[in-house]
């Protein structure tokens, strides 16, 4: 027998939760022999002392042997189930110091729940009017952090013995045991440690992808280093994903969603400014001077342009195309704005894009961002002659004739294509998707897309504000 003690600091031994007295008079109606009945009652005082004295293991052994003999008894099972229950509150109070200071062998504070339950449910069938029964099933089941059976146990309880003081104690203790609980699910928050944070921005995970070698960054900062070598910039393990077929991490991101609210929202709005980069404000590709209703296709190799075409096509689809002007070295005055009408990424991570020239503009100042040029304009139109004026009469009538004699020009110029597949062929498509003469300054545009025109001429165009002079030039 082992004859270790427990020692409670300060707990009360009154009530529901102390052993009870086995008295001879309930069973002298027992047809139980003499003999066997006094071993029964030796052991059960043998019990309750060791209970008193806080020898647990001594106590459930002396009840259990009495039970051997006396299967079926309310009281022993009873007895037995507050002892189980006072080991398992016991060992769950244990600070881990005491636990290496001198272990506790045996079963764990959750083995002795669950036996301290299965007697107290077999004294509730036995003596289902007993509001003891319920406090002994309750206790167990908060030892098990059951806590929703506990209140309904206590609840049934109490139906029984409205007055119970023990019943009502332990539900006023469950109740701030939930409380506390709930009050913990809400405050908890993950430390906000550099866990949260990229590598590559060091800013808090936006959009994170986790690579196959378990490491995290925001979408756009990966894809950014992927520009430049497909490997991961932490591990160096070649990766194999791309920005089209990776998904974000939709854990990850509700975590930092969640627990960072703030922070998860300037990131947004950083990125957002990123994409959307105001109404007067665009990236510049420079490259070569584009006009209005030109058409071209584009192959992105450079990562600060392929940076700059993501970013483009999560916004409006719209960048701004600029020569570098001889004249000057450094980049053109006029620029005109394109919208990416077809943007196919290459497995490579490069770009086929097809755009098509909109409205001109004059660059009033631009600045570097993320090794692209980001500029602030100002959009031109031609001046047009009022409505009614000799001047726009006299500019629609120039459109129609230019109108008219491209037509002509076209036919014939489709009929060459017939009798040669290979000439003009291109012109040929230019020349679809003609704006109407009512339109001069497209019309104006359209037209002269049609010409060869050498960069420093069409620069020119761009800066033009007369209609009559574009189409003066073709
Ligand atoms: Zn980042
Ligand atoms: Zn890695």
């Amino acid at each position: 027998m082992a004859d270790k003690t427990y020692s409670f600091s300060g707990e009360s031994s009154t009530g529901f939760d102390d052993v009870e007295e086995f008295l001879l008079a309930n069973e002298a109606v027992n047809n139980m022999p003499r003999d066997r009945f006094s071993q029964v009652i030796d052991l059960m005082h043998k019990g309750n002392r060791a209970f008193r004295e806080n020898r647990l293991e001594d106590a459930i052994h002396c009840y259990s042997k009495a039970h051997n003999l006396k299967p079926g008894d309310p009281v022993i099972l009873s007895n037995r189930s507050v002892a189980f229950s006072r080991i398992s509150q016991f060992l769950k109070n244990r600070s881990a110091s005491d636990s290496e200071y001198q272990p506790v062998n045996g079963l764990d504070p959750t083995t002795h729940a669950e036996l301290a339950l299965k007697d107290a449910e077999k004294v509730m069938n036995i003596r289902s009017n007993s509001a003891k029964s319920y406090f002994l099933k309750a206790n167990a089941l908060i030892l098990l952090e059951r806590y929703e059976e506990a209140h309904k146990t206590l609840v049934s309880g109490l139906h029984i013995d409205p007055l119970s003081n023990s019943l009502q104690v332990s539900l006023q203790n469950l109740e701030s045991i939930s409380a506390g609980l709930i009050k913990r699910t809400k405050l908890w928050k993950p430390q906000r440690s550099d866990d949260f944070d990229c590598t590559l921005c060091l800013k808090l995970l936006y959009e994170p992808i986790t690579t196959p070698c378990g490491h995290s960054f925001c979408r756009a900062c990966l894809f950014q280093s992927m520009d430049h070598g497909n490997k991961c910039p932490m591990c160096r393990t070649v990766l194999f994903i791309s920005p089209r077929t990776c998904s974000i991490s939709v854990t990850l991101n509700n975590i930092i969603q969640k627990n960072f609210p703030e922070e998860y929202a300037e990131r947004k709005s950083e990125h957002e400014t990123l994409t959307n980069l105001g109404v007067d404000l665009i990236p510049l590709f420079v490259m070569d001077v584009v006009l209005p209703c030109q058409k071209l296709s584009l192959n992105i190799f450079e990562p600060r342009y392929r940076l700059m075409v993501r970013r483009v096509m999560e916004g409006n689809h719209r960048m701004g195309m600029v020569v570098i002007d001889s004249a000057t070295g450094s980049i053109a005055d006029f620029a005109c704005e394109v919208e990416i009408t077809e943007c196919e990424p290459l497995p490579d991570g490069r770009f086929y894009l097809e755009v098509e020239g909109r409205r001109r503009c004059r660059i009033l100042r631009s600045w570097d961002q993320d090794g692209y040029r980001v500029a602030e304009v100002e959009w031109i139109q031609d001046i047009c002659p009022p409505e009614g004026t000799r001047e726009r009469d006299d500019l629609q009538a120039v459109a129609r004739d230019a109108a008219d004699l491209t037509c002509s020009w076209i036919r014939s110029a489709k009929e060459a294509a017939r009798a040669d597949r290979r000439s003009r062929r291109t012109e040929v498509l230019q020349a679809e998707g003609m704006p109407g003469p009512q339109d001069p300054e497209s019309f104006s545009f359209w037209l002269v897309n049609l010409l060869n025109l050498r960069p420093s001429e069409r620069l020119e165009l761009l800066r033009l504000r007369d209609t009559r002079e574009v189409l003066g030039h073709t």
